[in-house]
């Protein structure tokens, strides 16, 4: 048991699932892909090719349900558009498979609460794929904030923005509300909201929001730009966010606390993160050791499912992300703050 490796099948062979997921089984432990879904069959057998994966492990969009018939894949990991990910991940559990799905979870709250009731009927776990969870400046970001090591937390600032550009194909879908749900914020602005949450480990009790598109910009007619949003803990913590698609590549956050100040950027890149501590005593980078992210929030669904134990990160995790960005819109739309039950 202990050197089995779990078995996985990628759907959607786009640049995430191509460019990081797929390189990162090399370096897992746990974990062996072993099958592959994509609606173009000759990219699918390029990529078998490469990565040692039996061509008769192909699958499509049609197909995908016979998945079900291959005793090889245990895990099924949906890196599809927003829209998609409730359709296959309800799919995936019914064939009898375990469900990773990319963030957001899907693309409103109930879609999130059909993926979870499917994967309990089912008997099989369901992870989001909230890679920042499991890497290592963002859980030594964590530790600092929660262990007081800054004093009383104040204040959190999280910005997450890059430039829409749909003539690529990542970013074609990202520009229509049917696929991708929303904008910047339901792509990028997860990311600031995310760290807010984790960072203070507490759930918001208030949210307020202003939206801007750039008036008559064809890449904003259907999803928005940019947005801002506050929210309020508990502990009167207040984190004020933003996310866009027009303002360039930024990944970062800041914890203040009464002490000391933590800035990590970026925070959520792929690699090279950057972590500063500032007080009375001056400034220090705090030096850690860069681990494949992809691989490790890989392994930890490999884990679960050799241990049987629930995911970090579960389907109740996304959908508490949903929740708060539909209610970021509502407080964007009616112009005031959103309590949130
Ligand atoms: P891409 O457009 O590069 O890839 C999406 C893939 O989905 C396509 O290549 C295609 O694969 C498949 N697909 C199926 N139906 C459609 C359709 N109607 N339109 C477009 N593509 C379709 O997007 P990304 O890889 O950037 O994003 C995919 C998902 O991963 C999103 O949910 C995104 O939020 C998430 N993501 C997460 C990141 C993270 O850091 N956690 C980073 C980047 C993305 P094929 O050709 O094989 O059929």
């Amino acid at each position: 048991m202990a050197d089995k490796k779990i078995g996985w099948a990628i759907v959607g062979l786009g640049e995430f699932a191509t460019k990081q997921l797929i390189p990162a089984f090399g370096v897992c432990k746990k974990s062996k892909l072993v099958a592959l879904v994509s609606g173009h069959p000759a990219k699918a057998r390029r990529i078998a090719d490469e990565y040692g994966v039996d061509p008769q492990h192909i699958y499509n969009y049609e197909n995908y349900d016979t998945l079900r018939d291959n005793p090889e894949v245990d895990v099924i990991y949906i890196v599809l558009p927003n829209s998609l990910h409730a359709d296959f991940t309800i799919r995936g559990a019914r064939a009898g498979k375990h469900i990773m799905c990319e963030k957001p979870m899907a693309t409103n709250v109930k879609d999130c609460e059909a993926m979870i009731v499917a994967c309990q009927k089912a008997g099989k776990k369901l992870m989001i794929g909230y890679r920042a969870q499991y890497e290592p400046f963002n859980l030594k970001a964590i530790e600092l904030a929660q262990s007081g090591a800054l004093g009383k937390l104040k204040s959190i600032t999280a910005d997450h923005g890059r430039i829409l550009d749909p003539s690529k194909p990542l970013d074609k879908w990202r520009a229509q509300k049917e696929l991708a749900g929303g904008g910047s914020l339901m792509d990028i602005g997860i990311y600031s909201l995310q760290a807010a949450r984790y960072l203070t480990g507490e759930e918001p009790i208030e949210v307020s929001a202003l939206i801007h598109s750039t008036p008559n910009d064809p890449r904003f007619k259907e999803v928005e730009e940019t947005v801002h949003f506050t929210l309020r803990f508990p502990s009167g913590v207040l984190a004020n966010c933003t996310s866009s698609y027009g303002y360039h590549d930024t990944k970062r956050f800041q914890v203040f606390g009464a002490e000391k100040t933590l800035t990590l950027d970026p925070a959520t890149d792929y690699y090279e993160h950057k972590l500063i501590l500032e007080g009375e005593d001056g400034k220090q980078e705090l030096k850690i050791k860069e681990e494949n992210q992809f691989a490790l929030e890989i392994d930890h669904m490999s884990e679960c499912i050799l241990e049987n134990k629930t995911p970090k990160t579960p389907g109740e995790e996304g959908l508490q992300d949903v929740k708060l960005m539909m209610a970021i819109y509502e407080s964007a739309a009616k112009g005031k703050p959103v309590k949130i039950r």
